[in-house]
């Protein structure tokens, strides 16, 4: 029996580093206007000292140049992280370069992994995963995968219309999912994994989408349509075995479901302290704003939805540690759309304290609810996630036998009293023999 909520000095030595460098040094580049080029600049002193440290890419084990720290010590560090969205980049375990360097290490080939995975860790490519597809193809629903690859010789000729593949544009290379084999009985048996690099002939990235953030999105880091058409890539650019592309899909999504979910407890944690700073700074109504019952509601509502979120996202981490992706579904799929309103809900409180200040541009909050909003799309919405979610937890239950529910209390009544018969008997005999004694002294007091 052992519940252990303690962080070992060691690694708390490390998240304390951790703080106050991502305080320090990373949050100053969100507010420094360049390009590309001056932005990998600004980033890469930052990424050698993270790698001197030891804290690079260390959701990967130690073969695969990462430091096999494991789900619950990277929600810890992805708590501070996710507090900027250049935190991730600067510590080597940016969505989705870190859910492709998973798959990559798990099923990638000798070549592939020293071709893609090596520089992807390296931090000198980029990569991008195109699953979704425009209506009618996939997007919360698998399964509707249009997009194709038939063999032609040594090559697969990919064909199909991809949407809100992110980082497609600055992307070394795509991992593309497409059906294989479109006749296979089974549906999660006929897609595939293909690995397409940038220049591969019939890749047409036409655009990155606008959207709610894409206004901000800085450095070709936006959601990219992508056609394939007649796009060849080498045969041995499968990625896993053919007809593999669902198995390989869950062992990518659900470990970068939670590196979201502990991303956001960073976002939320940033916008709560602005939440409360703000209200022990500004006054109205002869008083600061923190005294008003209203805002303190908000503050004690946020504070423990926060804590719920914490302690969910580091359950569900700590269950794929132990038992892997697949064991801890329902856990990840709670956290993903529980953790996505918290998320939204702590940000929109932080707004409504700083008035018209926070709906400016002038403090990270509005832009922070712009990207939240989507934490309720991506990697499947939040309807998705309650319905597995809902399936899982009634494998635990079976419907009673008979037309009443388990608790119905007249039968239940009846049961309780065969079950007890004896004792009532005796119970009564004695109320019996309790009424008729006290009658009885009754008469004699009377005379
Ligand atoms: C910011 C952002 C980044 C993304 N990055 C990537 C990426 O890198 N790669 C990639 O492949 N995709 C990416 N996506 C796509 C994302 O994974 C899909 O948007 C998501 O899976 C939903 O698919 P869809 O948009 O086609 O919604 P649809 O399938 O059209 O569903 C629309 C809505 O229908 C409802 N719905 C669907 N199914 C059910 C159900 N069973 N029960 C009840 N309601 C339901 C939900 O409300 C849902 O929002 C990204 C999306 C966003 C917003």
């Amino acid at each position: 029996m052992s519940w252990d909520f303690s962080t070992e000095p060691e690694f708390q030595e490390k998240l304390d580093w951790m703080e106050k460098f991502v305080k320090e040094e990373v949050w100053p580049l969100e507010v420094i206007d360049t390009d590309l080029a001056g932005f990998t600049r600004l980033i890469r002193p930052l990424q050698d000292e993270v790698k001197a440290r030891g804290l690079w890419a260390t959701h990967l084990p130690p073969e695969h140049g990462g430091q096999g720290y494991g789900q619950v010590k990277l929600g810890l560090m992805h708590e501070i992280e996710g507090s900027t969205i250049f935190g991730p980049t600067i510590f080597g375990n940016q969505a989705p370069d870190s859910g492709n360097s998973e798959i990559l290490a798990l099923y990638g080939t000798e070549e592939q992994k020293k071709k893609w995975l090596e520089p992807l860790l390296a931090g000198e490519y980029r990569s991008c995963f195109s699953m979704t597809e425009p209506a009618p193809g996939a997007g919360a629903d698998p399964t509707m995968l249009r997009t194709t690859a038939r063999r032609e010789g040594d090559e697969w000729v990919i064909n199909g219309h991809k949407w809100f593949s992110s980082n497609g544009m600055i992307a070394d290379f795509l991992i593309v999912m497409v059906v294989t084999d479109p006749d296979n009985e089974n549906q999660y048996a006929r897609a595939s994994m293909i690995i397409v690099p940038k220049d591969a002939p019939g890749l047409n990235i036409a655009r990155n989408i606008p959207n709610m953030v894409s206004e901000h999105e800085p450095f070709g880091m936006g959601h990219s349509e992508i056609f394939y058409e007649d796009c060849r890539v080498p045969v041995d650019n499968l990625l896993g075995g053919e007809g593999q592309g669902f198995l390989v899909a869950q062992m990518r999504l659900g470990p970068g479901r939670i590196h979201h979910c502990m991303r956001w407890l960073g976002q939320a944690r940033r916008a709560f302290d602005m939440l409360c700073e703000r209200s022990l700074q500004r006054t109205g109504f002869g008083g600061e704003l923190a005294r008003k019952q209203t805002v303190q509601n908000w503050i004690a509502d946020s504070a423990a939805e926060m804590e719920a979120a914490r302690l969910m996202t580091l359950h569900a981490a700590w269950k794929m540690d132990q038992e892997g992706p697949s064991a801890a579904r329902k856990e990840i799929s709670m956290i993903k759309f529980f953790g996505a309103k918290v998320l939204h809900d702590v940000i929109d409180r932080a707004i409504q304290v700083h008035g018209s200040l926070g709906f400016s541009s002038d403090i990270p909050l509005e832009g922070m609810y712009r990207a939240a909003r989507a934490a309720r799309i991506y990697d499947g919405p939040d309807e998705v996630h309650r319905v597995t979610v809902a399936r899982q937890v009634l494998k635990g239950y079976t419907p009673p036998e008979g037309p009443w529910p388990r608790d119905h209390i007249p039968t239940r009544r009846e049961a309780a009293q065969r079950k007890f018969a004896a004792q009532l008997e005796a119970v009564v005999h004695g109320l019996q023999r309790r009424s008729w004694f006290r009658a009885r002294t009754a008469e004699v007091e009377a005379g």
